[in-house]
């Protein structure tokens, strides 16, 4: 059964929603098939936050919703979908599916080949494989109501996330979910419903099936939300941070002396989440490099001590410490070469900083990392492994003219 909820309650003011997603709504509802608002989008503005990105549902298959819109690329081999473009801007329009075509598995045909499983449904089944009620809402633009299949309305009100169905077996089916959960919960500041909430722990493990490929994409959703520092405790709490950033659980876990005091890369991992946090809410860039770089960082240092002390060279014992991180870190989240490289580059030009003399520096200030390696030193004077004074006085070097910069490294070195 539905519930429908008119304008007058849900409050949605339709010029909330992207001008071109609502072009998309109505030329397919004008087209004669049914065509919602869903997901995120639905559920930012009901809860008054400002949605990233408008997914849309409808009835009409890939190529159909191509006839009406042809400006549509059809993505995706085992379930296809519609991105309407336009220009380099898109938006995602997928037909309704039957719940139970959302694992990881995908059918392989006789040589291999993947075989489109698309199983089209109906609105009604396609709220009933969605992860959890609050993503389920349906907005139908020309009438203003909210379809509501599955008691979401009551859990908006609670401010709480529900898992659709019986949670245990949603959860195996895609154990994705359970990240996903801890995402909305510290992102939205809602609370996981308790029948969601207690297999969670219990289930964790089953991350370690999940195609590290995915996992990548889902980490950066999950600490680029603007919430990290929640997220991260949560995570913890959770007994999920072990399956994606393994090392990072670890050192946060021996960074804790008896007496229950952090230690300076629990500091660090602080410092370094609440300034993507704040980067992320002033739109600012953030890299997922940089993340890697704090995540991996304290067993990279003890890694390039232990490498120096058997003899090698101080940038080759940080290149092979590195290694050994990024080693065990890809085995569950893969990290794209460009990133893993860059956050390398972040480590290794720590080494840099000590030297003072005016041909190094300017040479250093020159270097296309330089902004990275620095923002990463002065977290680490933050979280007390280096003097105040080095931050300090890279952040003064940057700003004065050519005749200070010489005399600062005079007076330095
Ligand atoms: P946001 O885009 O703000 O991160 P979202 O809820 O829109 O949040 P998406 O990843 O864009 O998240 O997914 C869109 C919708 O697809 C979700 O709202 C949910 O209904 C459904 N969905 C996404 N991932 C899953 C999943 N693993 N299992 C079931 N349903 C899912
Ligand atoms: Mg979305």
């Amino acid at each position: 059964s539905v519930t429908k909820i008119p304008a007058s309650e849900h409050g949605i003011n339709p010029r909330e929603i992207d001008k071109k997603a609502r072009t998309i709504l109505k030329s397919l509802t004008d087209a004669g098939y049914e065509a919602y608002l869903v997901g995120g989008g639905v559920r930012d503005l009901l809860l008054g936050f400002h949605p990233k990105d408008f997914d849309i549902a409808t009835s009409a298959t890939p190529e159909q919703v191509k006839e009406v819109l042809p400006s549509t690329r059809i993505i995706g081999r085992r379930f296809r979908l519609a991105h309407v473009h336009f220009g380099r801007e898109y938006f995602e329009v997928a037909t309704f599916r039957a719940p139970h075509d959302d694992s990881d598995k995908g059918q392989v045909g006789q040589h291999g080949r993947i075989i489109h499983d698309n199983v089209y449904g109906t609105v009604l089944e396609d709220a009933y494989r969605r992860d959890f009620s609050i993503n389920a809402l349906f907005y139908d633009l020309q009438k203003g109501e909210v379809l509501d299949f599955v008691g979401a309305m009551e859990d908006l009100e609670k401010r709480q996330l529900r898992m659709i169905g019986d949670p245990v077996v949603r959860y195996r089916e895609d154990p994705v979910r359970m990240i996903r959960a801890i995402r909305f919960a510290a992102k939205l500041g809602l609370s996981i419903e308790p029948a969601s909430e207690a297999p969670i722990r219990e289930l964790s493990s089953l991350l370690g099936n999940i195609a590290p490929a995915r996992l990548f994409d889902e980490a950066l959703k999950l600490f680029h939300s603007g919430q990290a520092i929640k997220t991260l405790e949560l995570l913890r709490e959770y007994h999920l941070l072990e399956y994606l950033f393994p090392q990072a659980e670890k050192s946060l876990n021996e960074d804790m002396d008896n007496d229950g005091n952090e230690g300076s890369y629990t500091k660090l991992v602080y410092a370094a989440l609440t300034n993507t946090d704040k980067r992320i809410r002033a739109d600012m860039p953030v890299t997922p490099a940089f993340l890697f770089a704090v995540m991996l960082w304290k067993r990279v240092r003890e890694g390039s001590i232990m490498y120096r002390e058997l003899g090698n060279p101080a940038l080759q014992s940080v290149h092979l410490a590195a290694s050994d991180a990024f080693g065990e870190q890809v085995k569950c989240i893969s990290v794209p070469r460009r990133f893993s490289n860059m956050t390398r580059e972040i480590w290794t030009l720590q080494g840099l900083f000590p030297f003072k003399n005016e041909r190094r520096v300017l040479r250093f200030l020159e270097h296309k990392r330089f902004r990275a390696a620095y923002d990463f030193m002065c977290l680490r004077v933050r979280a007390g492994e280096l003097p105040e004074e080095e931050c300090e006085w890279w952040t003064l070097i940057q700003e004065v003219d050519a005749a200070e910069k010489k005399a600062m490294c005079l007076a330095a070195s």
